[in-house]
């Protein structure tokens, strides 16, 4: 079948949206899905910094939602019809992924940024019969269609609006994840969340639904008055006396941290903003070493890096919709939406951090 995607040619090229082929229908355990709508995460434009580790050319997008057009065989647990969110791809039978950890998968790595299935390579070609790249985290999905693991399908209420419930599948449920899985925050604990964009935001929500109390830095003051209206008392982000600050907000100390800047002085700083016994969650990728200043950790402070928010995206994602129905998780008010043919202009403002989650509409 043919359809229209978004193909990234280049690493410093722009996408260009054109006709791509698939040369045969789901295989055993797979669907094919019919996009409806796929986020803009920054680990899509990260290709571009990747330094040819994910191979070109590529059709990114890994924040899809859609409805099943078809189905593979094997008991794949999904129907024609059925409206889906998708998520990271994972094995199914490592330690991680029998530990209800799929996003530690021992092939995490391989399925989602450097190769995918190998039974999908081959079958992805451009119009004229070149091919892609792998599936891109399982999905491919900026693109009228994607052919994923049913795997990495969770199937959702067909009353959601399902153009946008794709970032549900990475970004909302990382920040969304670190705090309701990672930290299992609850009732006036403390949270110190760094960076508002799309999964700081996501995780003051869930942290404000959880019924916790977030301090949000950021450097922009549109992001922060985003923070304070979903719950957060807003600190800008180049004032001195940072952990100072935080503690008079927080009664001595917050009892959990999470950076989304990776920027290592402020690391260093949300150490010191936490209480004794403390947790920071860090989920950017660094781009340098990370050297911790005296006495960040000590007292029983500890960090680790979080992937995906902890989150089985089959519990989590029915988790976040049923709160948005509830109106306590309002992620549909950080989204813009764009036709797919504007992608370029999507990943710009997203750069620019003016809009905080570009959603790509194929067939618009
Ligand atoms: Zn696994
Ligand atoms: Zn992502």
């Amino acid at each position: 079948m043919r359809f229209t995607a978004a193909v990234l040619r280049a690493y410093d090229g722009p996408f260009t949206v054109e006709p791509v082929a698939l040369a045969s229908g789901p295989a055993d355990g797979e669907v094919l899905v019919r996009i409806a709508g796929c986020g803009l995460c920054r680990t899509d434009l990260a290709v571009r910094r990747s330094a040819g580790r994910s191979p070109l050319p590529a059709v990114l997008g890994h924040e899809g939602a859609g409805v099943v057009e078809a189905t593979g065989g094997g008991d794949t647990g999904l129907r024609a019809g059925d409206h889906v969110v998708l998520s990271f791809d994972s094995c199914g039978r490592c330690r991680g992924c029998l530990g209800a950890a799929p996003a530690y998968c021992d092939s995490f790595a391989a399925l989602n940024l450097f190769g995918g299935r190998t039974g999908h390579a081959a079958r992805f070609t451009d119009s004229t019969g070149a091919p892609l790249a792998p599936r891109w985290f399982g999905q491919s999905a900026f693109a009228e269609y994607a052919l994923v693991p049913a795997r990495n399908a969770v199937r959702v209420d067909p009353a959601l609006p399902l153009a946008l419930l794709g970032p549900l599948g990475c970004g909302f449920l990382t920040g969304a994840g670190a705090v309701l899985n990672s930290f299992r925050a609850g009732p006036g604990d403390t949270l110190l969340v760094l960076g508002a964009g799309s999964v700081g935001l996501a995780a003051v929500m869930a942290a404000t639904a959880a019924g916790a109390v977030t301090v949000a830095v950021d450097r922009q003051p549109r992001r922060l008055a985003l923070a304070e209206r979903f719950g957060a008392l807003p600190l800008a982000a180049d004032v001195s006396g940072l952990p100072e600050r935080v503690a008079r907000l927080t009664d001595g100390g917050a009892r959990y941290a999470l950076d989304t800047t990776a920027d290592v002085p402020l690391i260093n700083d949300a150490l010191r903003s936490l209480r004794p016994t403390g947790r920071l969650g860090l989920v950017a990728r660094l781009h340098s070493g990370l050297r911790l200043e005296t006495g960040t950790l000590d007292r029983g402070r500890g960090l680790a890096h979080l992937c995906e928010g902890d989150a089985v995206p089959g519990l989590l994602i029915p988790r976040l919709t049923a709160l948005w129905q509830a109106g306590r998780f309002p992620f549909d008010e950080l989204i813009r939406t764009y036709p797919l043919s504007a992608v370029n202009e999507a990943e710009r403002d997203c750069e620019s951090g003016r809009v905080v989650k570009p959603v790509l509409i194929p067939g618009s």
